[in-house]
This record gives structure tokens, sequence and C-alpha cells, in this order.
């Protein structure tokens, strides 16, 4: 039943596909790689993951994703972006999301931190987040909820079924973030 296992898709043109596939994997949900438009059919939720979000934008272009893409937030299909997955759904990408994202926003030389995140709505304590060259957000519009700050610079939010995150959720093995996705997924498919 699509309402127990739902069918995720994971953005697989480039970067951090596999360790979100192993993760999901073991959640329950059913994964489909995702690299040309008609992997999107039928998907209940789709994750964009990290990697390098030039590279990636050049993929989704070259497959001819990027308006189907857009149609597959339009219908209210929950999406994860992770990292670059964050920047590539923000406005000056494929305007998935009413944000601005910020490369590698906490410097070059902080290639790579880990840190602490309070999810208000989130139970068992704060989520411990590794973040690689990772972007913040620098601006949003008034439909974006900030679920989690880190130097007063938004590394996280929803605006709808669309959650993004500037760190890593996939590394470790603390799942609840994509657990919570999954609850969205689930919840949309219904
Ligand atoms: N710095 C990368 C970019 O700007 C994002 C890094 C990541 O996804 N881990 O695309």
């Amino acid at each position: 039943m699509v309402v127990d296992a739902p069918l995720v898709g994971v953005l697989a043109l480039q970067g951090g596909y596999a360790a979100h596939t192993r993760v999901l994997d073991g959640l329950g949900a059913r994964v489909r790689e995702v690299r040309v438009p008609a992997d999107l059919a039928g998907l209940d939720g789709l994750v964009i993951p990290g990697g390098e979000s030039t590279t990636m934008s050049l993929g989704i272009d070259r497959e001819g994703m990027a308006e189907p893409l857009r149609a597959l937030a339009s219908s209210g299909t929950p999406l994860l972006g992770t990292c670059a997955g964050l920047i590539v759904l923000d406005r000056a990408h494929l305007g998935v999301m009413d944000i601005q994202a910020r490369r590698n926003a906490f410097g070059r030389q902080v290639r790579s931190f880990e840190a602490d995140l309070r999810f208000a709505d989130l139970e068992g304590g704060p989520v411990h987040a590794v973040f690689i060259r990772a972007p913040w957000i620098a601006a949003h519009g008034p439909g974006v909820e900030v679920l989690a700050e880190v130097d007063g610079h938004p590394v996280a939010a929803r605006q709808g079924h669309v959650l993004v995150l500037s760190f890593h959720p996939e590394l470790g093995d603390d799942h609840r973030l994509h657990e919570r996705f999954l609850e969205d997924v689930r919840a949309a498919a219904r």
C-alpha cells in the first residue's frame, strides 16, 4: 500500500544521494533514484541531496528536469532539499521555495563543522547537524517558517510541503528529520 510504504525519489544526478537512499530504505520507504523526468512519475515525495549546486543545476537543465521538478512541487508532493538541494530549490534556481540561499555562507575556511540544533517541534532533544561548505538562508518571504538557526542565520526552514536543511541529516544515525519528512509524505499520499 502506498500509504504504508511510500515511494520516495532521490535526485541522483550528482552528490550525496546514496546516503539518503540508505536512510529512507531503513525507515521503510520504497526508494527510486531519479535521473530523468520519467523517474518522477508516481512519486509520493522527493529528496534533493547535497553535492555541488552548480553541477547539479547543470544536470537538471541537461536532462530537462527543471519544469518537471517545478510541476512536482506545485502538485503538493513533499520535497526535502539538503545543502546543495536547498540552493537548487531557491529563488535563483528552480524557484520552488521563496528563499535566497547564500552559498558557502560560513566561509570557505570553515569547510565543515557540527552543531546541535534545537527544533521546537521535534522530540528527543537537539539534532546533531553536520555542515559541509553549507549555505544559509539569506532572505526569505513571509510564507517561509524558519525551524532552526546558527548564529542567527536560518539553516532549516519549511514552506508548506517543502522542507530545506543546510546540513546533512543523512550522515550519522539520527534520522528524525527523515522520519518527519516521511510523515509529510505519508500524509500527502493519503
Ligand atoms: N557548497 C556546495 C554548493 O554551493 C554545497 C555543499 C553541500 O551540498 N555539502 O553547492
